[in-house]
Formats: structure tokens, sequence, C-alpha cells
């Protein structure tokens, strides 16, 4: 782990190993395993920055009979009382009748995911668990739960596994958090 990382000028600083980042995985697979017996669930993972999180749970969860495919949430320009106008894109596979599972990186203010989970809805999902690898409850603008969190953090900006600056330092193997 390096001591501090520098993007855009700006200091980061560790805060979350590997090594925890490998625990909270294995911790969040067995559950799924419990919580998903005898079913056949979908993984939606969430683009860009849950891939790396998505190819780790979903390889731990070792569920043989689970699928995956990717999706993403594309912006446009107009603004509803909620923020900006989010479209769902990318959802190919019918997930009528299956149990679905959303692996996201951060639910901050809680839109993007309350807005995802009445989305699925319409494709009729048996059911929908929503795991996260970063909670920031002090965010939230929904009361919105995830069902599964790995980290649950202070309102602070973070980078790192995943998650980027400007679409840099995703490749990080830790994560750090923006130095005060
Ligand atoms: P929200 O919950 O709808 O506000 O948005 C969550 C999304 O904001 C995440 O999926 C990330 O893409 C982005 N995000 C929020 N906080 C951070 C952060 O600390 N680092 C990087 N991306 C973040």
């Amino acid at each position: 782990m390096e001591d501090k990382v520098i993007v855009d000028g700006l200091t980061f600083v560790p805060y979350i190993t590997s090594e925890e980042i490998r625990q909270q995985v294995e911790r969040i697979a067995a559950e799924l395993r419990k919580d998903l017996q005898g079913k056949r669930p979908h993984f939606l993972c969430v683009l860009n920055g849950a891939f790396i999180f998505a190819a780790d749970l979903f390889r731990e969860a070792g569920l043989n009979d689970a699928s995956i495919s990717f999706v993403r949430y594309a912006s446009y320009s107009g603004l509803t009382s909620t923020g900006k106008v989010k479209q769902l894109i990318g959802l190919t596979e019918d997930i009528d009748g299956r149990d679905v599972v959303i692996i996201e990186d951060i639910v901050d203010t809680g839109l993007t995911a309350t807005q995802m989970v009445n989305d699925l809805k319409k494709y009729n999902p048996n059911s929908i668990r929503f795991v996260t690898l970063l909670h920031k409850p002090e965010s939230s603008k929904t009361g919105f739960k995830p069902d599964y969190v790995a980290f649950s953090i202070p309102s602070k900006f973070i980078i790192g596994y995943g998650l980027d600056l400007d679409g840099k330092v995703r490749n990080l193997k830790d994560i750090y958090v923006i130095k005060d």
C-alpha cells in the first residue's frame, strides 16, 4: 500500500486495505450462498465502479448456477426534483421470476439505488437483493438501506478498488480517502 496517492492535485491517504476488503468479500459471499440456496440468481453489476468488487464477490460466492451481466446508468442533461435524469441501460437478460442481486460500488445519496430497484421491479423479478461495497449513511437523501454492506463509512470522497477520480486510479488494490 502506498502511504499516499496524488490525483489531479488532491492527496489521498490509506483507508481500507485489500486484506480487509477480502475479508468482507468472504463474509458477504457466505451470506449470499446461504440466502440464495436452491435458487438460480442473476447478478447485476453496475458499471463502471463495481466491476472489481463484482468480479471478486461473484467468484467467491461460488454459485455455479448463478449468471451475471452488466448495466449502467446514463445521465441526461435534464433535471428532475431529485436530480439528474438517469436511464438504466444494458439490461438484456430476462429477469422475470429471477432472484436478482445488484452489485454497486457506493450508496451515497441513495438516489441511484432507489431508482434502480424501482426500474428493475417493472421486469417482475422474484426478489431483489442489493449489495454495496461502501455505504455513506450520513449522505442519504432517501433512507435507502442496502441488504448487504461491506463497509459503512463517513461522507468523504474515496478512490481505489474500482472507484475513480475523473476516470483514474480504479486499478488501486486498496481504498484511499481524501486527506482532510
Ligand atoms: P448516489 O447514491 O445516487 O448519490 O450515487 C452513488 C454513485 O456516486 C456511486 O455509484 C459512485 O459512482 C458515485 N460516488 C459517490 N461517492 C463516491 C466516492 O467517494 N468516490 C467515487 N465515486 C463516488
